[in-house]
């Protein structure tokens, strides 16, 4: 990319509007006031933050929640312009000395479920845009053609400017407004951009990319707020990208309330994650695709679409593999400064073998765990060059890797049912192993093309065009999909664990594993054997991991180490001392003295508060929290054959069913009658726990004790009591 072609399209720029501000600095993790954007209008306002937004909202997660509860309606459908895009990092955001402290969380209504989605995300956005000036920024409206938003936090300007000449995709998008607006090769650190790409034109599922100069690898790097299809909005709204630059970054910015304390903590975990992580999961090294080998082992590796847990080939999509694919190695791959975890592996030097960038070499960020199972074992496809390649055009098009994943792996089992031919698909052979036919899906998708186009519409949709269109069997349909509230499943097998049937189901967005991540405690060691201790389970889990989402911060650091002693606390699963380090870090920012439950009831109102909107858009009742069969149990006669032993045993030691001489048929209707049920049972008990009604509406007294009992939500839930 020449600086003449840079130069000829900032030319082409015309300036919308313009906005300028007082800079101003952080107090106690806050800039103190949020910046709201128009693309219909080409309004760009300041909205300061109150003292109950910082007491009940928090930041984060729970900023993005107030103002878009604020901004729409009831009515308000994903691609309205009323409809918002929030970003915001949160009052721990963006501090340099505690791991893992860089994250956005994107709140916005989803294509794909029609209700309110959230997301996690590292790269330097949020922390940046907090540093410049601002806690969030809220974006609605709807452009007439494509335009760039400009937080220029060095001059304390904000300009909206149509965008004519700019790529779209990704990975050449990031380049180009990290050349625009950075002053020069070392300021390419100042600047960051949000962008999604040509797929997130065309399918419900698009990803945002985070991006951040990686000085060592010299490139942009990308990381993904992917799950809900916000992507698609952003695209909808006529975006391409969101850009913030602020120069200077260093430690102390957030200006915290006691940095003594602040410090002595952070030592204390930088010092336990450089001691513990080379010799526990080796996060540094290979990042998370040390889970592959461990789902492999433990039957847990969805495999041709979740319908086994494990197979003979995982070891080519391992660790082991990916150790040497990730390059150079030793690099520190922090998300923001400081990680001490730096996971966020690469590939570098891949040369693409398909679509419009063949035979480029580009750099590939990732492949993480959950793309190497959708993208990977879920598919049949057990190379990881492949993987590589569907992650890097995943990304680049803006197209979310989880949803991908899952969705071709219910295409491809569809088209071995018989549901789907080549005179659907357009000639492709979607058979499971067939990855050459699965990217040219993908590109079709970004090309908005073929059977890309039904296929972007996602499983749910997909489901009813099946059944209505090519006669697929609506029930067979319904229990193969793997997707709850319209959003795909992420990467693991619930068959035998239902308290983790509850953290894909129980939730407020859908299947994503950051909720509730409970297989180990409930499937491997047998720690929450009853009802009530799996709804204790999928009550505290929860709000302990939304905590993360209100400040900025990535789970991660939480539990991927554990003390030495950890087995020996009282709730070695909730890492307590983990815990303790958080709360300190909190009130060492926020100069508050909140104990460990008293971050449970932040969380808890926020939680709270989002089931509330969702009900307020039209879902968030018991029939939203339904969950597709094969995540509780075999759909499949082959399935069940599979593992025939297994469920046979189950038959006879729990269900009081003798499997003796029955047909596959009956054993596997008295085993998905039970399953049914006992999932039945646990919604009433996680519903009964959290203090909501049998429907899973929040009473008043829960509202009233959490302190958000406001008229607005009062009026919300109240035609359910
Ligand atoms: S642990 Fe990994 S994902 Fe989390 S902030 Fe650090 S580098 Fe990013």
């Amino acid at each position: 990319m020449s600086t003449t072609d840079i130069q000829v399209m900032k030319q082409a720029h015309k300036v919308l509007a313009e906005f300028t501000y007082e800079p101003g600095a952080v107090e106690r993790g806050y800039a103190g006031r949020t910046l709201y954007v128009n693309l219909s209008d080409n309004t760009i306002a300041s909205k300061p933050v109150t003292q109950q937004m910082k007491d009940v909202f928090v930041g984060g997660r729970g900023f993005g929640l107030r103002l878009l509860w604020d901004g729409i309606s009831a009515d308000t459908k994903w691609d309205d312009p009323e409809n918002e895009i929030v970003i915001s990092s949160g009052p721990l955001g963006g501090t340099i000395g505690y791991p893992g402290a860089g994250k956005s969380l994107v709140v916005s209504l989803s294509p794909l479920t029609g209700c309110v989605m959230d997301s996690n995300v590292g790269g330097y956005y949020g922390p940046l845009l907090k540093f410049a000036g601002w806690d969030a920024i809220e974006v609605q409206g709807k452009a007439e053609r494509d335009v760039v938003v400009f937080v220029d936090g060095d001059n304390g300007r904000v300009t909206i400017e149509e965008a004519p000449e700019e790529a779209v995709d990704s990975h050449v998008l990031g380049e180009q407004m990290a050349e625009m607006f950075a002053d020069d090769e070392k300021g390419k650190r100042a600047v960051s951009s949000v962008s999604a790409g040509a797929g997130a034109d065309h399918a419900l599922f698009g990803c945002l990319n985070f991006s951040w100069y990686d000085a060592r690898r010299g490139r942009m790097r990308y990381k993904q707020a992917g799950r809900g299809g916000i992507g698609t909005v952003f695209r909808d709204k006529r975006i391409k990208a969101l850009v913030v630059k602020f120069s200077g970054v260093k430690s102390g910015l957030n200006n915290p309330a006691d940095p003594e304390r602040l410090r002595e903590v952070g030592r204390r975990v930088n010092e336990e994650m450089r001691r513990l992580d080379p010799i526990q999961n080796d996060m540094a090294s290979v990042g998370t695709a040390h889970l592959v080998s461990i789902m492999n082992d433990y039957d847990l590796l969805p495999t041709h679409n979740f319908k086994y847990g494990a197979h003979p080939e995982a070891h080519k999509i391992s660790a082991g593999v990916y150790r040497e694919l990730y390059k150079p190695a030793g690099i520190p791959d922090g998300c923001w400064y400081g990680c001490t975890m730096a996971c966020a592996k690469a590939i570098e030097g891949v040369t693409l073998r398909t679509g419009p960038y063949k035979g480029q070499v580009v750099g590939v960020d990732g492949p993480e765990y959950e793309t190497i199972a959708g993208c990977g074992s879920n598919l049949g496809v057990f190379d990881a060059r492949w993987v590589a390649e569907l992650n890097f055009y995943c990304d680049t098009y803006g197209l979310d890797t989880i949803s991908f994943g899952t969705a071709m792996a219910f295409v491809m089992e569809c088209y071995e049912a018989g549901i789907l031919d080549k005179e659907i698909t357009g000639g492709l052979e979607l058979n499971f192993r067939n990855v050459e036919a699965a990217a040219e899906l993908l590109h079709q998708t970004a090309r908005g093309e073929g059977f890309g186009l039904i296929f972007g519409q996602g499983i749910r949709r997909m489901k009813k065009i099946f059944a209505e269109e090519y006669g697929g069997d609506p029930q067979f349909l319904q229990d193969i999909g793997m997707e709850s509230k319209g959003l795909e499943y992420s990467e693991y097998v619930t068959k035998e664990s239902l308290a983790m049937q509850g953290g894909y189901g129980l939730t407020l967005k859908g299947p994503q594993h950051d909720e509730a991540w409970l297989i180990f405690m409930d499937q491997v060691n047998n720690q929450i054997p009853t009802f009530e201790d799996k709804a204790e389970a999928l009550h505290y889990y929860p709000m302990w991991r939304t905590w993360f989402g209100l400040n900025g911060l990535c789970k991660i650091i939480w539990n991927d180490v554990t003390p030495e002693d950890n087995a020996l606390t009282d709730e070695p699963a909730k890492i307590p001392q983990h815990v303790e380090n958080f709360r300190q870090f909190y009130n060492a920012v926020t100069g508050q003295e909140l104990t460990k439950e008293e971050i449970i009831v932040q969380s808890e109102r926020m939680y709270n508060f989002q089931r509330v909107f969702n009900i307020r858009m039209g879902h968030g009742l018991r029939s939203n929290d339904a969950i597709p069969y094969r995540s509780a149990g075999p759909v499949t006669v082959e399935e069940y054959e599979s593992r025939a032993e297994r469920y046979d045993k189950q038959l006879r030691d729990v269900v009081g069913f003798d499997p003796k001489g029955k047909s596959t048929e009956e054993k596997m209707a008295a085993l998905r009658a039970y399953r049914e049920d006992q999932y039945e049972q646990l919604a009433d008990t996680v519903y009964k726990r959290r203090g909501w009604t049998p429907e899973g509406v929040p009473t008043l007294e829960k509202l009233r004790e959490l302190g958000i009992d406001f008229p607005e939500v009062v009026e919300v839930v109240e035609p359910y009591l």
